[in-house]
């Protein structure tokens, strides 16, 4: 992983856990459980969960106009430090 495109990686991390915690909230209402992660570990946390949700927010919105676009990022391009 290079450092390069650390505001990408963290971007495309966020992105992941935001899709994968949607995936886990669409099972737990089938499964009539709570499955939300970020809702479990954060929870208890003021302002922690919604904090969370508006970054995954923001760097899917960073993703959609391509990811960061710093000095650094655009050497190496979006998902390639996976
Ligand atoms: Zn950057």
């Amino acid at each position: 992983m290079s450092n390069l495109s650390m505001h990408n990686t963290i971007a495309h991390w966020l992105m992941v856990i935001g899709g994968v915690n949607w995936g886990l909230v669409g099972i737990g209402m089938f499964l009539g459980m709570n499955l939300n992660v970020v809702n479990l570990v954060l929870g208890g946390v003021p302002y922690a969960e919604p904090a969370v949700y508006i970054l995954v927010g923001i760097a899917a919105v960073v993703g959609i106009f391509g990811g960061c676009k710093c000095k650094g990022c655009t050497v190496a391009p979006m998902g390639g430090a996976m």
